[in-house]
């Protein structure tokens, strides 16, 4: 699906946009109970793109007894699961129809290249969504080998009313991770989008309804952290938060779980993944690509973002003029401009912290820029700097900005070292055409998701999530994100003979 429209096509749509801005519960846009609102801004041109509903506990509260009578009544739940099925289709469907909308809304609110948007996800969230409702109604649960005088069913259950706690740096397709298995299980959610992009959450919700999904069933309170997103953490009638975020925010949630009902916490975190180039890779002009787009891609503002490139020094020298000519290809500007691949931060705050790393006086003598290095009116071009040190901020730190760094060594063993040298263990790639070396790596190394000789995150059908800090709990996509939305029980039925 890369029907891109044209930059005119595009702003036109933009012009047009009149995204809802107040929460959605139980069927219906409210707005929150104190009146308060926040502004919801486009990062490329500092307008005002709508107030949001700034909601609080009181609205939380509502929430959660909107979705708890929807999860008890088993107006969702009690559905059979190819009616749910059918529903969810139908949901995937509508998002396809509106997809230039919601692609051009995405990029407003979070100054993601509409390329992307358009080309990447929307597809996936469409694709994640179908997915999930096509395994509903071909999962079987199991038998235990129990003897013959007793049957043990190990039945898969909806765990109950889910808070999915959302970043801003891919809120449609973060949203469909969460909102598709659990929404498959049976579950009735409540959606927290990150603050800084509220909108297509909204219109998603809006589009649920139209698709058959009850009232009461998928939610969104709007709304920031501390006064929405804690409330939600706490509330102890939430039976678990599927948060995808910061890991420092992470913690906030398995604190809010301990101190309320033990609620189920799943936490896909951050990450400073690594790619290692070894001296037998093919192809290196290929594998630069594959770096550049790891590095770069959604201006960096990804959990699974080559931050840290870890190369064989014999191959260092080539490899680099292969990346240096394809970071020359990046284009920055205007998000809505199709030809551009990298729009600018989410906000003034953030690109603020990704412009501190560039500050090379910050990150040892030897520290040489490759290219890029600048930042100006909240983009930031995208940067390579070379002899980066393992002690450093840059070696150290998620930047979540376009910034790699480059680290050179002689060995597989010393590559792997420095790839577990970090707090994080999410993603990393490794790239060589000995399959030995490359399995030992994949296996040593201790991340979520390995790829070799390519760079990515697997697809709907593979789960994602973090080994260390940049996980807990669970994992996104797959059959084990709906799985985490189950509880497991036992029926165990005496099957004895007593007349015998
Ligand atoms: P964040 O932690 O600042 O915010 C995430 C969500 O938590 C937002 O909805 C926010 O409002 C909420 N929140 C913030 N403070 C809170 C508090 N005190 N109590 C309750 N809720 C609170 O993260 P972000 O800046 O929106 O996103 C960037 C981070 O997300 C990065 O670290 C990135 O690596 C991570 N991320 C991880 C994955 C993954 O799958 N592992 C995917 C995307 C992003």
């Amino acid at each position: 699906m890369s029907d891109l429209l044209t930059h005119d096509e595009y702003k036109a749509l933009a012009e047009g946009l009149t995204p809802a801005s107040t929460s959605f519960v139980d069927g219906s846009f409210r707005a929150a109970q104190s009146g308060a609102t926040f502004d919801s801004i486009n990062p490329a041109t500092g307008k005002r793109l709508a107030k949001v509903a700034a909601c609080d506990a009181a609205d939380v509260d509502y929430a959660v007894e909107k979705a708890r009578m929807a999860f008890d009544d088993g107006r969702w739940r009690c559905l059979h699961p190819s009616a749910r099925k059918d529903v969810l289709i139908k949901l995937a469907k509508l998002i396809k129809r509106n997809r230039h909308e919601l692609a051009v809304m995405e990029s407003v609110d979070s100054g993601k290249p509409i390329r992307d948007c358009a080309t990447i996800d929307l597809p996936e969230t469409i694709n994640t969504i179908i997915w999930h409702a096509e395994a509903v109604d071909k999962l079987y649960d199991q038998t235990a080998p129990a003897g013959e005088d007793a049957m043990g069913m190990i039945v898969r259950e909806p765990i109950g009313v889910v808070g999915a706690v959302l970043p801003w740096n891919f809120p449609l397709l973060m949203m469909a991770w969460k909102i598709a298995p659990a929404l498959a299980a049976g579950c009735s959610v409540i959606v927290k989008p990150a603050e800084q992009t509220s909108l297509t959450a909204l219109r998603i919700a809006e589009l649920a309804m139209e698709a058959g999904v009850p009232r009461g069933v998928l939610n969104v309170i709007t709304g920031d952290g501390p006064k929405t997103g804690a409330p939600l953490g706490l509330h102890p009638d939430v039976d678990m938060v599927s948060f995808t975020g910061s890991t420092e925010t992470g913690r906030l949630f398995l604190k809010y779980a301990a101190e309320s009902n033990l609620k189920k916490i799943v936490l896909e975190c951050g990450g400073k993944n690594p790619a290692i180039v070894m001296d037998d890779a093919e192809d290196l002009d290929l594998v630069a690509e594959h770096v550049v787009n790891g590095a770069f891609w959604n201006m960096g503002e990804n959990c699974s973002a080559t931050s840290r490139l870890i190369v064989h020094e014999a191959i260092k020298d080539d490899l680099m003029r292969h990346i240096l000519a394809h970071a020359k290809e990046w284009h920055m500007g205007d998000p809505l401009d199709p030809k551009n691949h990298l729009g600018c931060m989410i906000d003034s705050e953030h690109f603020g912290k990704v412009a501190s790393y560039l500050d090379t006086s910050e990150n040892g003598n030897n520290i040489v820029t490759l290219c890029g290095g600048k930042a100006a009116d909240g983009y930031v071009e995208p940067t390579i700097f070379d002899q980066v040190t393992s002690a450093s901020r840059l070696a150290k730190e998620e930047i979540f900005g376009p910034v790699l760094g480059v680290m050179t060594v002689t060995s597989i063993d010393e590559a792997i070292a420095l790839a577990n040298d970090t707090d994080y263990g999410l993603a990393a790639s490794v790239y060589t055409t000995n399959v030995k070396q490359a399995m030992r790596a994949a296996r040593a190394i201790r991340a979520g998701t390995v790829t070799v000789n390519c760079y990515g995150e697997g697809d709907a059908t593979t789960p994602f999530g973090g080994y260390k800090q940049s996980g807990f709990g669970g994992r996104d996509n797959g059959i084990h994100a709906h799985d985490q939305y189950c509880e497991v029980k036992t029926i165990w039925i005496d099957l004895t003979d007593r007349a015998a």
